[in-house]
């Protein structure tokens, strides 16, 4: 048994028995972890208030390898991203993004630079008041990089030629697009050279200027329908995404 200390954000929490919670973290340098907190429901816990979702976090824990529960001690808090709360948008992106994480990593093994983009994402979420959306995109974009299932933006995979402002046809299960001549034959799902350009923006932007971006409804549509297709091509567990489905009910117009 070793005694560890690591930075971590909450993903989601349960009441266990009378005063326990079970709780799964996303650790800076374990990955995904599973605890308990045992009497961390009772009025005179220190660890009371402390385990909220999302939250930003440096903990102190017993881990066994053995175990698949480990045992949480200590808790302090570094961001509690406060703002989420009681904000519809705020709230509902940063869940999707924690589920986007949860739902496409399995294990334990660390990801150091996951985890800085979740905590970098959540940041600006919980700060901005610009296109919050924005942000979410980023995420993706940069957690498919992370997996390793980068998709090609830049050229065609049918003949590689650069794709243009004429738009080009994604097809997620070849992991790419094809240019807009090559479209006509082989089909896709249609993206306007506006989007590309969103896309290629993107990948070269800061998380906090991501919500610059205020595309009109076509547009977004467009994003939305891409990274939805890619995540449940490629990762299983992602045919469902929750949080995200009910903001883009709440956001159709
Ligand atoms: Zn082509």
């Amino acid at each position: 048994m070793a005694i560890l200390k690591t930075e971590a954000i909450l993903l989601k929490s349960w009441n266990f028995r009378e005063t326990s919670k079970l709780l799964s973290f996303y650790t800076r340098d374990s990955g995904k972890v599973k605890m308990i907190a045992k009497g961390a429901r009772s009025p005179k816990s220190p660890l009371k208030g402390r385990l909220e979702p999302l939250c930003h976090l440096q903990l102190v824990y017993y881990h066994k390898q053995t175990r698949d529960l480990q045992l949480l001690t200590q808790a302090e808090i570094i961001n509690p991203h406060l703002q989420m709360y009681g904000n519809f948008n705020k709230s509902t992106l940063g869940l999707a993004v924690g589920e986007l994480l949860d739902k496409g990593v399995g294990g334990q093994d660390a990801m150091p630079a996951l985890f800085d983009l979740f905590r970098d994402v959540l940041d600006v979420i919980n700060q901005s008041s610009g296109f919050t959306e924005g942000v979410v995109w980023y995420f993706e974009g940069r957690f498919i990089d992370l997996m390793g299932y980068k998709p090609t933006w830049d050229t065609c995979l049918r003949c590689s030629s650069p794709l243009s402002m004429k738009g080009g046809f994604f097809q997620a299960e070849n992991g790419g697009l094809i240019c807009h001549d090559c479209g006509s034959t082989y089909g896709g799902l249609q993206v306007s050279g506006e989007t590309l350009e969103i896309l290629f923006w993107l990948q070269k932007a800061q998380p906090h200027e991501a919500v610059q971006l205020n595309p009109d409804m076509g547009r977004k549509a467009e994003i939305r329908k891409m990274f939805d297709l890619y995540f449940k091509t490629h990762i299983e567990q992602m045919r469902t995404l929750k949080a995200l489905k009910l903001y883009y009910e709440m956001h159709r117009g």
